[in-house]
C-alpha cells in the first residue's frame, strides 16, 4: 500500500520549515562586515577589501585580473562594453537564460541573437551557432546555466575561426569547471553575479575577469563614469568617454571574501547531494536527474528535476505530469519550482523591439536591420515544459532533507495516478 498523500490528508513528508533558505550565514560573516563597517572604509574601487577580492577571485578562478562590480548585469555590461562591441553589432547568446544576459548586450546598442539549447545540458548548442553568424556578428556569449558548464571547446574553435570574442555569462556557475578549467577562465571575459540567490553570494554585487590589459583598463573606465581611478594616481576627473557606475559597496565586498573561504566546501556539498539525488531518481519511475557530461564538473546552482510520466506509463504530456506533481509535492512540503516561462527571444522586449525606442539598437544604421525574434526555439520550450527546480538543495541543508525528498518523489511515483486525478479538480 502506498502511503496517503498530504493533499488526501497524509503525513507530508517534509516537516513545515525544516528547509533553510540560502546563503549560510555565519558569525565570519557578520565579523567581516562590521570590520570594514569600523575601519573608515566604505567606499571605492581602490579600498582594501575591493582590491583583496579582485586579488583572491583572479587567483580562484585563474585568471590574471578580476575587478569587483555590482552586479551580474554589469558585469556583462562591462564586457560587452570592454570587448569594444558597439552600435549594431551582433552578439550571440542562448535562448535559454535569465534576460539580463541579453539586456547587458542591449544596454550597449547592440543586438543580440539567440540559438536554442542542447536538451541535455540546457546551455547553448555549439551545431548552431554557425548558422547564426552574420558580417555583423563579433561575440559569442554562452552562459553556463543552472551551474551546468557550456560546451567550449567548440564555442572557442567557431569563436577562432570568425574572429569573434568569448564572453562567459558566469553568474549561475561559480567554481564550475570544463576539463578542469574553471568557469570565467574559458573565454576572453568572464561575468559573475554575487546577487542574494547565487553560489557566491554577496547579497548583491558582482564580479568580471579576463587575462587582456586592453579589455581591463576598458572595463574598469566603464565601471567608473568614463574615468581612470587608479589606487596610485591622483584622480583626473576626466571621461574618457561613456561610462556607468557600476562600483560595489565595501561591505559587500568584505561579505563576498568571508563567504569566498566557504565557497568549495558549500559547492562540494551541493555535488553531493545532487549526485545522492540523480542516483535515487534513476530508480524511481516518473522523473530524472541532470544529465552530466564527461567534459564538466558541475556547481548545481540549481538542482532539475525532468518529468518523465511514459516512465510511469501515463499517457499525459511531461508538463501535464509536471503540474501536477508541483501540486502534491509542496502538500509534501517539497518545493518544485517553475522557473524562466517562455526563451528569452519570446519576451515582449524582443517580440516587439522595444529597447531604447525609435527602434534601435535594430534599426541602427550600423546593424543590419535583419535580426527578429518571431522564431520559436523548441527545445527550450520543451526544456522549460518538462522540468523543475527543486528547492532546498544546498548548504546549510543537510543529507537528512535529502533522504526525505527521496522518499518524497517515491511516494508521487507509488501514487502517480492519484496526483494526477487532484490536479484535474
Ligand atoms: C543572476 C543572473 C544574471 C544577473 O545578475 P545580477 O547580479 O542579478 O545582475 C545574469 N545572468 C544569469 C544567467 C543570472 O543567473
Amino acid at each position: 500500500m502506498p502511503s496517503t498523500l498530504a493533499l488526501d490528508g497524509g503525513q507530508p513528508v517534509v516537516p513545515s520549515g525544516m528547509v533553510q533558505s540560502w546563503p549560510p550565514l555565519t558569525q565570519a560573516d557578520r565579523e567581516a562586515v562590521l570590520a570594514v563597517f569600523d575601519s573608515g572604509h566604505l567606499h571605492g574601487t581602490s579600498a582594501p577589501k575591493a582590491l583583496e577580492l579582485q586579488e583572491k577571485w583572479a587567483a580562484y578562478v585563474g585568471t590574471k585580473y578580476a575587478l569587483v562590480t555590482n552586479s551580474g548585469t554589469a558585469s556583462i555590461h562591462m564586457a560587452v562594453a570592454a570587448a569594444g562591441l558597439g552600435p549594431g553589432d551582433e552578439v550571440i547568446t542562448s535562448a535559454f537564460t535569465y534576460w539580463s544576459t541579453a539586456a547587458a548586450v542591449l544596454h550597449h546598442n547592440a543586438v543580440p541573437v539567440f540559438v536554442d539549447i542542447d536538451p541535455r545540458t540546457y546551455t547553448m548548442d555549439p551545431a548552431l551557432i554557425e548558422e547564426r553568424i552574420t558580417g555583423y556578428t563579433r561575440a559569442i556569449l554562452p552562459v553556463h546555466i543552472h551551474g551546468m558548464v557550456a560546451d567550449m571547446d567548440p564555442i572557442r574553435e567557431i569563436a577562432r575561426k570568425h574572429n569573434l570574442v568569448v564572453i562567459e555569462d558566469a553568474c549561475q556557475a561559480h567554481g564550475a569547471t570544463y576539463k578542469g578549467v574553471k568557469t570565467g577562465a574559458l573565454g576572453d571575459i568572464g561575468c559573475f553575479s554575487c546577487n542574494r540567490s547565487k553560489n557566491l553570494s554577496g547579497g548583491e554585487g558582482g564580479l568580471w575577469t579576463t587575462d587582456n590589459e586592453e579589455y581591463l583598463a576598458h572595463a574598469a573606465k566603464l565601471r567608473e563614469f568614463g574615468e581612470v581611478v587608479l589606487p596610485d594616481r591622483q584622480r583626473e576627473y576626466n571621461a574618457y568617454g561613456l561610462g556607468w557606475m557600476y562600483r560595489p559597496h565595501e561591505f559587500v565586498n568584505a561579505f563576498i571574501l568571508a563567504q569566498l573561504e566557504r565557497l568549495d566546501e558549500y559547492n562540494a556539498q551541493r555535488r553531493q547531494f545532487a549526485n545522492y539525488l540523480t542516483k535515487a531518481l534513476a530508480e524511481i519511475p516518473g522523473f530524472e536527474g541532470p544529465y552530466t557530461p564527461d567534459y564538466a564538473d558541475p556547481c548545481y546552482f540549481s538542482y532539475v528535476v525532468s518529468f518523465e510520466p511514459q516512465q510511469l506509463g501515463l499517457d499525459v504530456t511531461p508538463e501535464t505530469w509536471k503540474r501536477a506533481v508541483q501540486k502534491a509535492a509542496a502538500a509534501e512540503g517539497i518545493g518544485l519550482g517553475q522557473w524562466q516561462t517562455r526563451p528569452v527571444p519570446s519576451q515582449d522586449v524582443f517580440r516587439d523591439r522595444v529597447g531604447y525606442g525609435k527602434g534601435c539598437p535594430w534599426t541602427c544604421p550600423y546593424g543590419s536591420g535583419q535580426v527578429r525574434y518571431d522564431e520559436e526555439y523548441p527545445r527550450t520550450l520543451d526544456f522549460i515544459a518538462g522540468h523543475a527546480y527543486l528547492s532546498g538543495v544546498y548548504p546549510p541543508n543537510t543529507m537528512e532533507l535529502m533522504k526525505l525528498y527521496v522518499d518524497g518523489f517515491q511516494k508521487l511515483s507509488e501514487n502517480a495516478e492519484r496526483v494526477l486525478e487532484l490536479a484535474r479538480d
